[in-house]
């Protein structure tokens, strides 16, 4: 356990890591750490997975949304600004499919407004802004280890920080809150968050893997990229030119120019034997937030749009070449039997 949490956190380049049971684990227990709760706001994007906005409302906070970018499916950061109240406490960006959001505007905002920021880093292991590992540029660092993740334990997570005092504060919330002072003495209500030392010794046989996941991610994307390009009415993910994009998913939109509907899309893919997955129902559609009375007087057009027309093709690690260029030939198939005719 030991091991694994110091292995991480020198190849993230901080001070500490702190192993967790999982991605959504991770994120409570960071916004729990920072002391946010009832009656306080977190900031993130409305695409996302329904982890980052549970985990605020798990502390009682309120999970305030700013809508997504058409291009890069991520945070508008220009949109934070006019969200921030008397009641915010942090933003927490979310890096979408591995693209990093762009976090000099994020980190200037949380400066000026003294706010927290709790990057939720879950798809992105490995992906940089300028340089700069994802997870490692705000007050915590939230890492999910799914199955379907970039490294993955089964299940699990990890907490990054720089800060000795939230890493305190993580630890001992982490597991049930043991008073230092005296064992089962409990000043705050803790967690069991705790992850397996089995489930430790897999994440640090995956972490040393690591370099080579990212590797395999880029190839297939670039072999996406390069398959798929100038099909019209298929738009593509974009490249930040400040950004290392690691590809967690290789998302696609099925724009109305294509011709059929993203369902109709999908079952055409899945008939010729492809399987693909819709992107997430933003966080404004959600019956379980709209039930406490949020965003119902709120448009989020963007994030709306992307949910509608998104979704991800084949993304797997052991996504082979023969298979890339099947999934390609059946979309370039599809494209070709609808694409400019009138199909319902
Ligand atoms: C996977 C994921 C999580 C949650 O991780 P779990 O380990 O499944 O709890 C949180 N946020 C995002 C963006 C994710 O993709």
């Amino acid at each position: 356990m030991k091991e694994f949490e110091e292995k991480f956190a020198a190849r993230f380049g901080v001070k500490h890591a702190i192993t967790t049971s999982n991605g959504t684990a991770s994120l409570h227990l960071s916004i729990a750490a920072l002391n946010i709760g009832k009656g306080m706001e977190v900031i993130l994007p409305a695409h996302t997975m329904m982890s980052s906005a549970a985990a605020i409302v798990y502390t009682g906070a309120t999970p305030v949304l700013v809508d997504v970018e058409r291009d890069s499916w991520n945070m508008d950061v220009s949109q934070i600004e006019k969200k921030i109240t008397k009641k915010t406490k942090a933003i927490m960006p979310v890096h979408i499919y591995g693209l990093p959001v762009d976090m000099d505007p994020v980190i200037k905002l949380a400066k000026q407004y003294d706010l927290a920021i709790v990057e939720d880093a879950a798809e992105s292991t490995g992906a940089t802004y300028k340089n700069k590992l994802t997870g490692t540029l705000g007050d915590f660092g939230c890492f999910s280890f799914y199955a379907n993740k970039i490294i993955t334990t089964g299940e699990g997570g990890m907490v990054l920080t720089n800060s000795d005092k939230l890493a305190a504060h993580a630890r001992l919330l982490k597991d049930m809150a043991h008073s230092p002072k005296q064992r089962f003495l409990h000043e705050e209500i803790g967690f069991n968050y705790r992850m397996t030392n089995m489930q430790a010794a897999l994440g640090l046989a995956q972490l040393e893997e690591l370099d080579l996941y990212l590797e395999t991610k880029i190839w297939m994307a670039k072999m996406y990229n390069k398959l798929l390009s100038g099909l019209e009415g298929i738009t593509l993910p974009i490249e930040k030119s400040w950004a290392k994009n690691v590809y967690w998913m290789y998302g696609i939109l099925i724009e109305d120019s294509f011709g059929i509907s993203r369902s109709k899309f999908m079952q055409e893919l899945l008939d010729r034997g492809v399987d693909s997955r819709t992107f997430f129902v933003p966080m404004n559609s959600q019956p379980a937030l709209l039930k406490m009375g949020l965003y119902s007087k709120e448009k989020y057009p963007v994030a709306d749009e992307i949910g509608m027309k998104g979704l991800y093709i084949p993304s797997g690690l052991a996504i082979t070449k023969v298979q890339i260029e099947k999934v390609c030939e059946v979309i370039i198939e599809v494209h070709k039997k609808f694409h400019g005719k009138k199909h319902k």
